[in-house]
């Protein structure tokens, strides 16, 4: 399945929300103003809902929607959805109150006060949108900035128990649920598949996954000052489904951390004996990591991500690194097939202690005939005046850069300035292949 079918099946089912909507006789009510602010605000419930159970699905975590949107498409997609979702729920209220207001010639006021305490679940539903609207808040950008990672996610987990206070809502008043017998299966469905993927996804296959690997932490080697690579073996390594560029979310089952999850990417390739990340410390848990016990069991989700070399189109490969972004391109390095001199690696760092893995870029360089080129220090120094990725540089490192499969990891203004110089170069987007690391 391609993301243009994906399109068509959202749309297609969007279609069929509104047909039936018209079926149930909705545009006769369309005569008077009060009519069509009660319309709007049908409408409105139905979209909202439907963005809402779409949410539930781009949350299930997929490795598979993972693989045909992208990461980075999942997640603009999930910012999209739950904005509009939040928007159209609070539509619905609005729009309800202040039609049903007009009709009956009451104050908007008193006929909010009416339909919360006298419609079923409308009370319970209200308290549902509350908290939709305090998680689309703490998304906010400037909001979210504020937020540690633990307290915007944990808000997060309420978007469940909204769902549940809005679902009863649905059934109980919902013009579809009520009257319609075949529109209350298609919602029901809606909802249980949605729920269906949810559960395989975030509870099922990972822990099916970890079950069979049994994962156990083998080694912790400092590579650099605040960095350290976690090598974890376990069983039946070599029938795991994963490839170098990967990533997936690591669970280390201590007894203080064993809830929360943390996406690394693979900084070795899959060789069957060992899975290795490498870990920077950024916060309190990256931190922790550091001294990670050797026999920590460790829980896995995924894999996830594109950047492999299933999107190569060229025979020439360039990666470019930035910081600790080295790691799916060290992996990328010793996996991708490529003819000596076709694949080169540029790592930027702001200072020769933050370089990692320089002696095994060395040795993985001279086994596969591949180039490094080491950008350090800061930029607008006397030794680096300028940008060192800009168009003119990049083109002096690697000349016929247009030829080449670009792969790029690192901070995300550095790969901004990358896409650009890349643009600037003529080098097709499609040739282009990234990996954020943030959602
Ligand atoms: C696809 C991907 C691959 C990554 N690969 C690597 C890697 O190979 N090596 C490496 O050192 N780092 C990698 N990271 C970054 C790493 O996940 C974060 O640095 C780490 O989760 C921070 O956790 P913390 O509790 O120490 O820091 P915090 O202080 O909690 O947060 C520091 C930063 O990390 C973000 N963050 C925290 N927890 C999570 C989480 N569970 N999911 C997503 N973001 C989170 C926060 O939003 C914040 O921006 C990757 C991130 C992503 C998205």
């Amino acid at each position: 399945m391609r993301a243009s079918d994906l399109a068509a099946l959202a749309i297609g089912n969007a279609v069929l929300i509104g047909a039936m909507w018209v079926r149930h006789g909705q545009l006769a009510e369309l005569g008077s103003p009060s009519g069509i602010l009660i319309a709007a605000g049908q409408l409105a419930a139905l979209y909202g809902t439907y963005l809402v159970l779409l949410q539930l699905i781009l949350m299930s975590r997929s490795p598979w929607l993972d693989q045909v949107l992208g990461s980075d498409r999942v997640a603009a997609l999930h910012r999209w959805v739950g904005f509009s979702g939040i928007l159209l729920l609070v539509a619905h209220g609005v729009f309800t109150v202040v039609g049903y207001g007009l009709a009956t010639g009451s104050g908007v006021l008193a006929e909010a006060l009416t339909i919360l305490t006298s419609y079923p679940y409308v009370l319970m539903a209200t308290a549902g949108m509350a908290l939709f609207v305090a998680i689309g808040i703490s998304s906010v950008g400037a909001v979210r900035r504020r937020l540690s990672y633990e307290t915007w996610y944990g808000l997060h987990l309420y978007a469940y128990l909204a769902i549940a206070l809005a679902f009863l809502h649905q059934l109980a008043v919902g013009t579809d649920f009520t009257t319609d017998p075949v529109a209350r299966i298609y919602w029901i469905a809606l909802y249980v598949v949605a729920g269906a993927l949810m559960l395989i996804f975030r509870f099922a296959q990972p822990v099916t996954l970890s079950l069979r690997h049994r994962l156990r932490v083998a080694n912790v080697v400092e590579e650099a000052p605040g960095v350290v690579s976690i090598y974890m073996t376990g069983r039946d390594l070599d029938q795991l489904a994963t490839r170098a560029g990967q990533w997936f979310r690591w669970r280390f089952l201590t007894p203080e951390d064993w809830w929360r999850s943390h996406p690394f990417s693979l900084s070795a390739a899959p060789n069957g004996r060992f899975l290795r990340v490498t870990v920077k410390a950024q916060g309190d848990q990256t931190q922790k990591l550091q001294r990670v016990r050797i026999g920590t069991p460790v829980f896995l989700e995924g894999p996830y991500g594109n950047m492999t070399g299933a999107a190569r189109t060229r025979p020439k490969v360039l990666l470019i690194a930035g910081g600790i972004g080295v790691t799916p391109l060290r992996a990328l390095l010793e996996e991708l097939p490529a003819a000596p001199g076709d694949l080169t690696l540029v790592y930027r760092a702001s200072r020769p202690q933050d370089l990692v893995f320089r002696r095994e870029l060395e040795q993985l360089s001279a086994i596969r005939g591949a180039t490094v080129h080491y950008l350090v220090g800061r930029r607008g120094t006397r030794a680096m005046p300028g940008d060192p990725l800009a168009p003119e540089a990049l083109r002096r490192l690697v000349p016929d850069v247009r030829q080449h499969d670009v792969y790029v990891c690192g901070p995300l203004p550095m790969m901004e300035a990358v896409r650009r110089s890349l643009r600037a170069l003529h080098v097709p987007d499609a040739q282009v292949h990234d990996e954020r690391f943030a959602f």
